[in-house]
């Protein structure tokens, strides 16, 4: 009898968090033969240098954008212009996460657009290297009207996409942008400012957490924060260029 409680009790609790899914704006589940196999291997350390395995864990970027399609699954379909994937090298040992698609980059299909993608594209470049030569994403693909940030059910649907990318990718490193990418990926709920300056295993790869270009550019008529905020980022920026042998 016990047992029949305890079994009737779980049903509701799947029944509920179902329930939850589809007012999230979930219409279903991938259980295709090949997404089965990329959860089968989550959570996994794959070496970069494992290319063979590589092939074997993930799949490649191209079939994950498909895969995508014209995507539904949250409500931020309603309000986007176009779905911003992500771009760059897609076998980049560096890449940079945001938090989610502005104006710009709505308008363009392209991450890190506008005067906050120009200030990134700076940084990169003072990194001696180019945007060909890192991957670009956010934690969503879709931008939230106005100037809202994603929700945390939106969060839930669209992030096994960029997981897979990652996973695609397999980066050595790994710089979030600001609170939500950091919070989202290292599944922590403390400030930028607190999380940023060090390293974090995430998903087998070196994440380390720095402040948005769009947190520098706000605080354009600040000039003491302004100047805090960019050398923070410049001594976050330094720590990867260590890693990643550039002198
Ligand atoms: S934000 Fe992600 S899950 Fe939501 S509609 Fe866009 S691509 Fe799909």
């Amino acid at each position: 009898m016990g047992q029949i409680r305890h079994f009737i009790a779980i049903t509701e609790e799947i029944k509920n968090h179902l329930q939850f899914l589809a007012e999230s704006g979930c219409p279903g589940f991938d259980c295709s033969k090949e997404s089965l196999e990329i959860i089968r291997f989550w959570g996994k350390r794959v070496s970069p240098h494992r290319r063979q395995t590589k092939a074997i864990v993930s799949e490649n970027l191209e079939a994950i954008r498909r895969n995508l399609g014209d995507c539904r699954r949250c409500k931020l379909s309603h309000s986007r212009t176009h779905i911003v994937f992500g771009s760059g090298n897609p076998e980049a040992r560096l890449v940079f996460v945001g938090d989610a698609p502005g104006y710009d980059e709505d308008s363009g299909g392209e991450p890190f657009a506008g005067a906050s993608g120009e200030l990134l594209t700076k940084i990169i470049q003072a990194m001696k290297l180019s945007r060909e030569q890192v991957y670009l994403c956010n934690i969503v693909k879709c931008r939230p009207p106005g100037t809202r940030d994603p929700e945390p059910g939106e969060i839930r649907i669209c992030l096994p996409f960029l997981k897979r990318q990652l996973k695609a990718v397999s980066p050595e490193f790994v710089c979030t942008l600001g609170a939500l990418a950091a919070q989202t990926l290292l599944e922590k709920t403390a400030p930028v400012s607190m999380l940023r300056g060090r390293f974090y295993d995430c998903m087998g790869f070196r994440l380390i957490p720095t402040y948005h270009p769009e947190d520098i550019l706000r605080e354009k008529d600040n000039l003491p924060e302004y100047n805090r905020l960019r050398s923070s980022v410049w001594e976050d920026i330094k720590k990867i260029m260590k890693g990643l042998g550039i002198d």
